[in-house]
């Protein structure tokens, strides 16, 4: 199973402050637990309450295109997207519209328990490091075989197929080919190499 945390307020007032910016929140699985009084909470002291919309399971690739639909106007000019949901939510809303960076409003982090059946074709391990807005909103954890964090391995062929699975993309093509599309390849270079907390997921483990 999964819960849902709320990242830390400096770090989402620095991409509200960042142009003109739309808030997409969850309605949330109600069988797990998800922030949206605290999300509210946040949103109402930072004054933008007004910039955010409350929509059913965004997991859902047939809801959010149809939500995409419906809110296009506003959508035409807007800088980035905050999506307050699970990773997997954050990841088909940035599919639909890979024009537009897509922001994780949240981490998502494993509790114990049977996680549920998806099916979607993207998926969330779980990390509790959501960082999705340094990869073009696509999960490297579950979309390089290798789960790297800092970039391609360099054995991709030639087509951007895995080398380790020819009939997978690799993952770290299609994050370069989504940055790029955003006119955002720079994060590749100027992010710090990331070293992953797995002293989150052990300890999480451990709960229940
Ligand atoms: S980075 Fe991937 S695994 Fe981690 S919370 Fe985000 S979507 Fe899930
Ligand atoms: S080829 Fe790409 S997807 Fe495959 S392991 Fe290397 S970086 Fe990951």
């Amino acid at each position: 199973m999964l819960i849902t945390k709320i990242k830390e307020k400096e770090k989402i007032l620095n991409v509200l402050n960042s142009g003109n910016v739309f808030i997409f929140k969850c309605f949330g699985c109600k069988d797990v637990y998800f922030p949206e009084e605290e999300i509210d909470l946040l949103l109402t002291e930072l004054k933008c309450m007004d910039r955010m919309v409350r929509l059913d399971y965004l997991c859902r690739e047939e809801f959010v295109e149809r939500y995409l639909e419906r809110y296009k106007d506003i959508l035409k000019d807007v800088d980035r997207i905050v999506v307050f949901s699970c990773g997997v939510g954050v990841q088909v809303v940035a599919r639909h519209i890979p024009e537009i960076p897509v922001i994780p409003g949240c981490d998502t982090h494993y509790i114990n328990g049977f996680q549920g059946l998806t099916a979607q074709d993207v998926d969330c391990q779980m990390c509790g490091q959501c960082r999705l807005n340094l990869t073009g909103g696509i999960c490297p954890i579950t979309s390089c075989s290798k789960s790297l964090l800092n970039g391609p391995c360099g054995g991709a062929n030639k087509d951007g197929k895995c080398e380790v699975s020819k009939d997978m993309d690799c993952g770290w093509v299609l994050i370069y080919k989504r940055l790029k599309l955003l006119g955002e390849e720079d994060l590749l270079k100027r992010c710090p190499v990331d070293i992953m907390d797995y002293k989150l997921i052990i300890d999480s483990d451990k709960k229940e």
